[in-house]
């Protein structure tokens, strides 16, 4: 094996890096004139830029995740852009649109609206699954606001989905479906984070308040004006928040129809209903 493959991925294994080989190949890939893919056994170093590599790898040794070196995250049916200013999207959270889809017609013509969109990954999923609804996507960061308009121009979707840097006070229409996945970590949960989240991802997009908690409180208190008759709430919620959650939206006349687990069977969606 060429001797730069050798000291990398002794690098790696000695930093603990989960996947080494993997994310090795990946960052090769990265970094080759050819984008082929990689073998590490038979690789052709003369393809590959390495002064770009070396830095590619010392990134990924200061735990940067690969999807913030190579800006891309695949989410649903479609690949992303990412950096350090959005959460990379999560494969739990594609169940509100596994959800969403469970409960509404496709060809329904609705008004939707995405509660901290981050990436947009949400926004535009549900965009092309819901080919004839409108779709307003919010959040209180503009940074993460130009990693959304970034994906929405890539997907061809301007006309479908409108972004608005915008907090829920300052909602006045009323929708047919609401999604969020909100910052719902608690100062606990964001201080035992894995230096990849920690270090890499924003902490507007993982924090909820001391309890982790403020999102939901602040949802609940608006909810019911911005829901239409037989509308949805769709949200996603931490690994040990259903009863709090629950009990939050009780105050509501909304109806908890599902809660969903995800693939670690830990309740992460809550799916509501108005009547
Ligand atoms: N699931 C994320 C994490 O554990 C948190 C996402 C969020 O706060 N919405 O890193």
């Amino acid at each position: 094996m060429n001797k730069i493959i050798n000291s990398s991925l002794l690098a790696f294994k000695e930093k603990n890096i989960e996947n080494p080989e993997l994310d090795l190949r990946i960052l090769l890939k990265h970094a080759s004139y050819k984008n082929e893919e990689i073998i590490l056994s038979n690789i052709n170093i003369e393809n590959i830029n390495i002064n770009y590599f070396k830095k590619l790898l010392l990134r990924r040794l200061n735990n940067e995740p690969i999807s913030k070196i190579i800006n891309k995250k695949s989410f649903w049916k479609d690949e992303f852009f990412v950096n350090s200013d959005v959460l990379d999207p999560r494969p739990e959270t594609e169940l509100i649109i596994e959800e969403s889809l469970n409960n509404i017609n496709k060809f329904k013509k609705m008004n939707i609206l995405d509660f901290g969109t981050g990436s947009g990954c949400l926004a535009i999923s549900l965009a092309k699954e819901f080919p004839n609804s409108k779709i307003t996507a919010i959040d209180i960061s503009k940074k993460a606001l130009n990693v959304a308009k970034k994906n929405i121009d890539k997907n061809f979707l301007n006309n479908q989905i409108k972004l608005e840097f915008s907090n829920l006070e300052s909602i006045t229409e009323k929708f047919d479906l609401i999604v969020s996945n909100p910052p719902y970590l608690s100062f606990n949960d964001y201080h035992e984070l894995q230096l990849e989240v920690k270090n890499h991802e924003p902490k507007i997009a993982l924090l909820g308040g001391k309890d982790g908690l403020a999102f939901y409180e602040a949802l609940a208190n608006k909810i019911e004006k911005i829901m239409l008759p037989n509308s949805f709430l769709i949200l996603e919620i931490g690994h040990t928040q259903l009863d709090s959650v629950r009990l939050i939206f009780k105050k509501t006349n909304l109806i908890l129809k599902k809660v969903t687990k995800d693939i670690q069977n830990i309740d992460r969606t809550l799916t509501f209903f108005k009547i």
